[in-house]
């Protein structure tokens, strides 16, 4: 079976590995076939880019790309899950390559072992993209770093790229879908001014590094992340238009926020 309009077809096998998620009322054979068509480009492949690039290697969507410079530590084996112990000292973006090939042989996976400046950011970023054509191209952002978060904010801004931020901390954690399209708020409206003032002032900025994670919660955040982009990728559909997903896994509840555009925002009004 063919796609008109990402020229995408699966093979036997392919409807075969994912026919439990064809079988739902609310996904078929052409959400299956847009998902193929699909490209990620994930920058962090720690506590929420493996849970991510995990799930959505197993879904079945068409090309992920990992950027992550990091290497392997003792510490991180508690949360990032593609990770064992005999990996440590490794690349964290190649050897989560080589697990999702492992998972899923249909997928093409790719990683690039280099870290995110503002002068290759958008290279880094839009690999892949011009063949991408109209295909669903998404940016994920998997990292814990602010500064790095407003690079591919800026991208996703400048370039008209859907950007889905999550993060995890302690045991709560933040999801959003931007589409500059929509002209309804980007990372900066929500965050910039706020987090500009925190980073002046470096020892103030909270990380996993030195504020603590629960397991869970980057698992939690990383499945919330990838349930977001199956929506968006394989249908089309953005379940949190213009509003902020907060997690709190102390309490076990989870509730929305609306934002939106800051009329003032450097990065997207103009
Ligand atoms: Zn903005």
């Amino acid at each position: 079976m063919s796609n008109q309009v990402y020229d995408v077809t699966l093979s036997d096998n392919e409807l075969m590995r994912y026919s439990r998620q064809i079988l739902l009322p609310s996904w078929d054979i052409s959400s299956q076939e847009r998902l193929k068509s699909s490209t990620v480009v994930m920058l962090g492949a720690g506590g929420l880019g493996c849970p991510v690039s995990e799930t959505l290697a197993r879904a079945g969507v068409g090309a992920i790309h990992l950027i992550d410079d990091d290497v392997i530590e003792p510490s991180n084996l508690q949360r990032q899950t593609l990770f064992t112990v005999e990996d440590v000292g490794q690349g964290k973006a190649k050897t989560a390559y080589e697990a999702l090939l492992k998972i899923n042989s249909f997928v093409k996976v790719s990683y690039a072992d280099q870290r995110l400046t503002a002068d290759n950011a958008t290279s880094l970023l839009l690999v892949d993209k011009a063949k991408a054509s109209n295909a669903p191209f998404l940016l994920l952002d998997c990292t814990d770093n602010f500064a790095a978060r407003e690079l591919l904010n800026q991208v996703s801004v400048a370039h008209n790229i859907p950007l889905l931020s999550a993060s995890a901390i302690g045991m709560s954690g933040q999801l959003a879908l931007y589409e500059p399209s929509k002209q309804n708020g980007c990372y900066h409206c929500v965050f910039g001014e706020a987090l500009e003032s925190e980073a002046s002032d470096s020892s103030q900025t909270q990380t996993c590094a030195n504020s603590g994670v629960l397991a869970s919660t980057t698992t939690i955040m990383g499945n919330l992340q990838a349930n977001a982009a199956l929506q968006y990728l394989g249908r089309g559909h953005n379940p949190l238009q213009g509003q902020l997903l907060i997690w709190d896994g102390s309490a076990m509840t989870q509730h929305k926020l609306r934002y939106r555009q800051d009329k003032k925002c450097r990065v997207c009004a103009s």
